[in-house]
């Protein structure tokens, strides 16, 4: 059968390119392996979602090339996700940081697609696999299914996170068939393993922090987990953070510790009370104890005064690897963004083969910014085919 557009993937790039695409009245053929659509979708956010982010700029995104995705972003705006999700009636709010989340499931997220997809007329297969792709003037793309054919060629396969369901390497495996070269990738938006075991006992505290690598700071919560440490702040920072690099971590952000341990120098409380007033208490005694022999702070010198500040306001973590593609939400690198025309998506080199969503090197911040950009991408690529 013969298309104007295939789309390998029927994740939120695919989906959203497939929607823009059938509205200007292509024949839209989605292939995806699942045996439904945006699974990702469904389990994002906790089940709600974290559809777009208010602030969306390019600052929020890391690529070899920043301004990339400034094109794309501007084309299609989270102001632009937001009417479509009023248009369909769905609640949503703002969690924090102008992050929006879907009141009740995500679930109405891919119903809302699924509809859109129906109204453009969009042919979904799946539980269809794709095994091989070849072009000869249109593309062919076979499957267990049959094999299909096209002017235009989608790629929105997404990364390689949670392959347990369906994430696969075969956007990069097309790219690199086709020549274009592909940004390194690892896993990202992920938790991170510490080196040692010193707070593995801590599993399970949470603590807002700045937590910074480099240049790039963020304040949020970390949590400990049994290997290491999640929660958001880490999670932002596992963007930036390559092995070898330690992370420093303000621990209170909230408190001028110079005035609270000041006002402590001459008291004989153990330091794990002192520093439990201003941080969780079970922190407070892993890190008296281990950093410091939990000494009183009148028993210490100045010079350990300062560096009991100094490790306060910037506790020097290493982290020997992260928690890896099972548990990462997305997958830095992919299809170099010097390969595609950052206007349409499409191949520089290889007219009617196009990039969109996680495959292309862009990533996100945690707090919808990655979501923002797969419909973004998706309605550029959906509206130059
Ligand atoms: C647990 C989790 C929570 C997340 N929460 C959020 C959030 O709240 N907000 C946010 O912005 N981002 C979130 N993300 C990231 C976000 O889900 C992705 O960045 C986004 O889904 C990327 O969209 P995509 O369409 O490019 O790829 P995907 O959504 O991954 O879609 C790719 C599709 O291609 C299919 N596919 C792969 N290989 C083949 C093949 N060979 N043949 C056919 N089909 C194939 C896959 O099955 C999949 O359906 C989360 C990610 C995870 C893992």
């Amino acid at each position: 059968m013969n298309y104007d557009a295939i789309i390998i993937g029927g994740g939120a790039a695919g989906l959203f390119c497939a929607i823009t695409a059938g509205k200007r009245g292509k024949k839209v053929l989605v292939i995806e392996h699942n045996q439904e659509v945006g699974r990702k979708i469904i389990i994002s956010g906790g089940g709600r979602c974290n559809f777009t982010n208010l602030n969306v700029t390019a600052e929020n995104f890391i690529s070899q090339n920043p301004h990339f995705c400034k094109s794309a972003l501007a084309g299609f705006t989270p102001q632009d996700f937001i009417e479509l999700v009023r248009r369909y009636k769905i609640a949503y709010y703002e969690k924090t940081l102008g992050q929006l989340f879907c009141r009740e499931s995500s679930r109405q997220i891919v119903d809302m697609l699924l509809t859109e997809c129906s109204k453009a007329k969009v042919q979904i297969m799946t539980g269809c696999s794709v095994t091989g792709v070849s072009c000869n003037g249109d593309y062919q793309v076979e499957t267990n299914q049959g094999t299909f054919s096209a002017a235009k060629l989608i790629v929105a396969c997404g990364g390689l996170s949670f392959p347990k369901i369906g994430a696969t390497g075969f956007g990069y495996d097309i790219a690199r068939q086709f020549g274009l070269k592909i940004v390194e990738t690892r896993p990202s938006l992920v938790a991170l393993v510490m080196e040692g075991k010193a707070y593995t006992p801590l599993a399970g505290v949470t603590m807002e922090v700045i937590a910074s690598s480099g240049e790039q700071s963020f304040r949020e919560n970390i949590v400990f987990t049994h290997r290491g440490m999640s929660g958001p702040a880490v999670l932002q920072i596992s963007n930036y953070w390559r092995a070898g690099d330690p992370v420093s971590f303000h621990l209170t952000p909230e408190t001028d510790v110079v005035k609270h341990l000041t006002a402590n120098r001459a008291s004989r409380k153990n330091l794990n009370n002192v520093l439990a007033e201003i941080m969780p208490q079970r922190f407070a005694a892993a890190f008296a104890e281990r950093e410091f022999d939990n000494k009183p702070l009148y028993q210490m010198n100045d010079r350990e005064f300062d560096q009991l500040i100094e490790k306060l306001n910037g506790w020097q973590v290493k982290f020997s690897t992260t928690e890896g593609y099972d548990r990462a939400e997305v997958t830095l690198g992919g299809v170099s963004t010097n390969e595609l025309s950052s206007k349409t998506m499409e191949s520089k080199k290889v007219a009617g083969l196009f990039f969109v969503g996680e495959v292309v090197d862009v990533t996100g911040w945690l707090g919808g910014y990655n979501f923002q950009w797969a419909w973004a991408s998706g309605f550029a690529a959906g509206n130059a085919i």
